[in-house]
């Protein structure tokens, strides 16, 4: 790992090594430690939502990423017509995360 980050617990830029974080939610977070102070940094990504794979349907089985690829008018359509709120929420974040990387 090459890359520094300012870590506010030393006030040192320096190296940092990545940790895997799982929350209740079923997302997976990847954080970054300070390899001085051992302390937490910051959150890099939110890759729970992508590698989600749907319970049924059409596309039952893929993951969020790859029908975002394959046929991102399910998604959207999902979205508007399914009554399952958990599977909403993560269809928006991975849509989101699609617009905003288009933006840079
Ligand atoms: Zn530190």
């Amino acid at each position: 790992m090459n890359e520094k980050l300012f870590c506010p617990s030393c006030r040192k830029e320096n190296e940092y090594t990545t940790k895997e974080r799982f929350f209740s939610n079923g997302t997976k977070h990847i954080e970054a430690i300070c390899v001085t102070c051992n302390k937490w940094i910051k959150f890099l990504q939110q890759v729970g939502a992508e590698e989600f794979r749907m319970p049924y349907g059409k596309h039952k089985g893929k993951t969020l990423r790859g029908i975002k690829e394959e046929d991102r008018e399910y998604l959207e359509w999902f979205v508007e017509n399914s009554e399952s709120l958990k599977i909403i929420k993560r269809i928006k974040e991975v849509l989101e995360s699609y617009e905003m990387s288009q933006m840079f």
